[in-house]
């Protein structure tokens, strides 16, 4: 009997119409390449191998690693990591030449979630989708919207990558054992339009960064040092960071990289 542990954000999903719904939106066929990110004691892990013929898992956790290996089952390929360390263009470079899509799938632990989401950003190229399990204050800050009050430094960079949509809201009793916080689980799209460069694409982490230093500071405020550089209307310089679009953000990173 496995005794879950806290610090690996062990909160195993129980409720069976959760469970439906995240394999429905991953939608498995037998050419799709899927990596799992923690599967625990397999809640998502047996009905997605229902309708894969290759399953990747990535677990950190020693005792569930040798729990998997001992169950051995066809198609299933085990790779004990961190997810955090693991390098997911490789991985998916690895598939690249036999065809299928590529997608990432996790009940992630909370406490790595938006480390791994920036850290998956590195691969956002060679994968095309991943489903999420997420806290929903996380998801609601990845969803928001310009003038939101939750929209923030989350949301303007992942929406610069991905489009994102929440597929459910998840409450605590579907867990066991139950986590503290509400959770919800999003669907990650790389948007087809992206185009940053590797160098506006850091000039866009810089000036986000600065433009939501101060969140209650005008951008006059936050982004004075790059004023001789950006063009600003009047009244941009009066807004405040959660007021500007992400393509105005992507607009000026690209000014910036120049
Ligand atoms: N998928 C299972 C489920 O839905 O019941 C378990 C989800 S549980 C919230 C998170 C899982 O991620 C656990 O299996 C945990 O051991 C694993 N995990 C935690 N940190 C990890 C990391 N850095 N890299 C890979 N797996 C990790």
């Amino acid at each position: 009997m496995h005794r879950a542990r806290k610090r690996f954000g062990q909160n195993f999903l129980q409720d069976s119409g959760v469970i439906y719904s995240i394999v429905a939106a991953i939608n498995p066929n037998p050419e799709m390449h899927v990596i799992e990110i923690g599967p625990g004691l397999g809640a998502l892990t047996r009905p997605l191998l229902g309708g894969l013929e290759q399953l990747d898992l990535l677990e950190i956790d020693r005792d569930l690693v040798a729990y998997w290996k001992a169950e051995n089952l066809p198609g299933l390929n085990v790779i004990e990591g961190d997810a955090l360390k693991f390098d997911f263009f490789e991985w998916a470079k690895s598939h690249a030449s036999s065809g299928g899509v590529c997608k990432v799938v996790g009940n992630l632990p909370y406490n790595i979630s938006s480390p791994l989401l920036f850290h998956l950003v590195s691969a956002a190229n060679l994968i095309d989708e991943q489903v999420f399990m997420l806290q929903a204050e996380v998801v609601e800050r990845m969803v928001s919207k310009a003038g939101g009050s939750e929209f923030s430094r989350l949301s303007v960079m992942l929406q610069a990558r991905y489009d994102m949509e929440l597929i459910l809201e998840v409450p605590p009793e579907a867990f066991d054992p139950q986590p503290k916080v509400n959770s919800a689980v999003v669907r990650m799209i790389p948007r087809p339009d992206f185009s940053l460069n590797n160098a506006q694409w850091h000039a866009l982490e810089k000036v986000v960064a600065a433009a939501f230093s101060q969140r209650r500071k005008m951008l006059r405020t936050n982004l004075s040092a790059y004023s001789e550089r950006l063009c600003l209307s009047e009244t941009e310089l009066k807004a405040r960071a959660q007021d500007i679009s992400v393509d105005r953000y992507i607009e000026w990173a690209k000014e910036l990289a120049n």
